[in-house]
């Protein structure tokens, strides 16, 4: 890995605690968070020709697109305020974008954050249930949308976590431990 600047890909299921492990890192160790989601959400309140296109996409829990989220993605990178470490963060989402960005940048480690599909949509709805509380639901946050969400990361996204194993990059953490605890083992898991 390069020293302290690591190039991280952050890979898990909805409610795996991403954003949450992905804030921590970031925070400690000065590293940009460039999160997929997060820039189709700018677009969509932004009323972007972009945000159009995927407004329905997106409510519906579907992936965008592979050359709308390759163009999005390439014009974050090409900011390169990256270039002292980053945490990419819902992308790769399948084989064909995993292979796009490797023809495209390094990075160091995948850190996959494992949790049993019998707890990931306990979890989902229970975050909807409290975003919604604090008047903050996301479009895509009923339950049809979540599952069709899961559908999604189970039968596209999870086969990244194979491939990226075979390339030696993978480094798998128990997800179901308390937050303290997963980052203590992604900090340990990386020489951090
Ligand atoms: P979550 O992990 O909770 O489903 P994200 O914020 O990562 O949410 O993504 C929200 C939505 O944005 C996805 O359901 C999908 O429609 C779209 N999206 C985000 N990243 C990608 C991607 N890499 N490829 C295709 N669609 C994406």
């Amino acid at each position: 890995m390069s020293g302290k600047n690591p190039k991280l890909i952050l890979l898990g299921a909805q409610g795996s605690g991403k954003g949450t492990q992905a804030e921590l890192l970031c925070k400690a160790f000065d590293l940009e968070h460039i999160s997929t989601g997060d820039l189709l959400r700018w677009h969509r309140q932004h009323h972007t020709k972009l945000g159009g296109k995927v407004g329905r996409i997106m409510a519906e829990g579907l992936l965008v697109p592979d050359e709308i989220i390759f163009g999005l993605l390439s014009e974050r990178m090409n900011q390169h305020d990256w270039n002292f470490g980053l945490i990419l963060d819902g992308f790769p989402r399948t084989v064909s974008q995993g292979e796009f960005l490797a023809e495209n940048w390094n990075f160091d480690r995948v850190v996959y954050l494992d949790i049993p599909r019998e707890v990931v949509l306990g979890r989902v709805l229970k975050r909807a249930e409290e975003m919604a509380a604090q008047g903050k639901r996301r479009d895509d946050d009923n339950e049809e949308a979540l599952k069709v969400r899961l559908d999604e990361y189970y039968s596209k996204t999870e086969p990244l976590v194979s491939w990226y194993e075979a390339k030696g990059l993978l480094l798998r953490v128990d997800g179901t431990q308390s937050i303290e605890a997963v980052q203590a083992d992604i900090r340990k898991g990386l020489g951090l």
